[in-house]
């Protein structure tokens, strides 16, 4: 029987104010207190977290941390679930983003809702066995090349969420692409997946033949069904490229700030740096966020260089401190657009770290909100974070600092989401006098 109570003492908590220690206590799924301690704790009634199997960890009220960190379940603002796993169907011999979507294009008819949905779980529960706690997915639905190819994913990202509806939430936002010649079409179809379920707008207008008349239409959808909208944006090395001015003025107009995500950004690092300002100014302004992803720029962009080759990752630190809000995110996992990845958030940090030159002590925590606090309140999470009475969704790290989460990426992990705890691996470093070494991630 799952405990309703829990009290963890000894846990490090690096996004809190304070410094220090805390104990903190569950009840029911809710947090119920935070309390700073005064220096470590020594308990014989609290058990130490790394000497419990996973079925003893579900039934144990008292346990002690021993100085690990905790972080509020993290939030993967920007994944495409449905394509995971695909590489050995899908290759991309040049490694560039326009091969992997030709390619992707030429397999996808052979793809079943099986398979699709399959992929979509086990990229879910990947994530979620790290420590993430919602996904945001966008999907490949290109209506112009058949509506049943379109509809079949759909159908299978919403029986895919079903089946790990008790372990991850999964939101949804279809990629539409808008071709002129297909607009009925296109809007049938996404008025009918927006009814089935689907959270939000997608798309990439900087791919559209026409950018302006994309967005429009993206706009007009996400209106009448009063969803957010959340569009890929320059994806590209050309610093001609951008749409998210265009993007800004519809965010404006329509009263969209808050609710208008912008992911990519890559010719934003191309441009001029007084350009780059300029939009930089005009998002802040216009209330956009938006989410890097490093992991798939850093593979796809800038193959066309030598000597100095442009490595796509937008301006992550000017971004952040023109007070547009920043999330750092996955984006694909084991398929043509990134062949590396498995839902790791903390892996993606320290991509984001790295490539964003984020490295010193206060970037470390700076890093940690963009995978947490920050997409959070883009995907429109209420009562997020480690706080009383919020939901208790948290992930705790065999790791004693915020430093050592990306020296280490530590893949002894405990994550509790849903009332419950759902992922445990039991192989700590620092419980040496109790080594586990080789249990495998236990899904309950
Ligand atoms: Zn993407």
């Amino acid at each position: 029987m799952q405990s309703l109570h829990l009290e963890a003492i000894n846990v490090k908590l690096p996004l809190q104010e304070g410094d220090g220690l805390y104990t903190v206590t569950v009840n029911d799924g809710r947090w119920t207190t935070i309390e700073r301690q005064e220096g470590i704790l020594v308990s014989s009634e609290h058990v130490p977290i790394h000497s419990l199997e996973f079925d003893e960890l579900r039934t144990t009220a008292l346990i002690d941390l021993d100085g690990k960190v905790m972080l509020p379940g993290f939030v993967d603002a920007h994944m495409h679930l449905d394509k995971a796993y695909s590489l050995p169907w899908v290759r991309n011999r040049s490694g560039t983003l326009l091969e992997a979507i030709e390619n992707y294009r030429s397999v996808a008819p052979t793809f079943t809702k099986e398979i699709i949905r399959d992929r979509i779980v086990k990229a879910a529960l990947s994530s979620a066995s790290y420590g993430s706690a919602m996904l945001r997915s966008h999907l490949d639905v290109p209506v112009h090349l058949g509506r049943d190819m379109a509809m079949r994913t759909i159908e299978a990202a919403l029986e895919a969420r079903e089946i790990v509806s008790g372990t991850i939430d999964i939101q949804y936002f279809p990629m539409f692409f808008y071709d002129p010649a297909y607009e009925r079409e296109l809007s049938d179809f996404a008025s009918e997946a927006l009814r089935m379920g689907i959270d939000g707008v997608g798309g990439s207008p900087h791919l559209s033949p026409n950018p302006e008349t994309n967005i429009a239409w993206a706009f007009k959808l996400a209106q009448k069904f009063d969803k957010p909208i959340d569009l890929h944006s320059d994806e590209s090395d050309d610093p001609s490229t951008k749409t998210i001015d265009i993007y800004c003025d519809y965010v404006r107009a329509g009263g969209y700030g808050g609710r208008a995500t912008a992911g990519h950004l890559c010719s934003l690092s191309a441009m001029e740096h007084h350009e780059a300002e300029r939009l930089i100014a005009k998002m802040a302004d216009a209330g956009v966020a938006a989410v890097t992803l490093p992991a798939v720029n850093l593979y796809l962009q800038g193959r066309g260089d030598r000597g100095n080759v442009r490595r796509g990752v937008t301006r992550v630190r000017e971004l952040a401190e023109a007070g547009v809000a920043v999330a750092a995110a996955s984006d694909n996992i084991q398929d043509p657009f990134h062949p590396f990845g498995k839902g790791d958030l903390l892996q993606i940090g320290l991509m984001t770290a790295y490539a964003a030159h984020l490295a010193k002590e206060e970037d470390i925590v700076s890093v940690l909100r963009m995978l947490t606090s920050i997409p959070a309140g883009i995907t429109g999470l209420q009562n997020y974070g480690i706080a009383a009475g919020n939901p208790a969704s948290f992930v705790i790290m065999d790791a004693r600092s915020e430093e050592e989460l990306f020296q280490e990426l530590p893949s002894t992990r405990w994550i509790y989401n849903k009332s419950k705890w759902t992922f445990a691996s039991k192989l700590s470093r620092f419980g040496m006098e109790n080594p586990s070494f080789g249990t495998a991630i236990s899904p309950i």
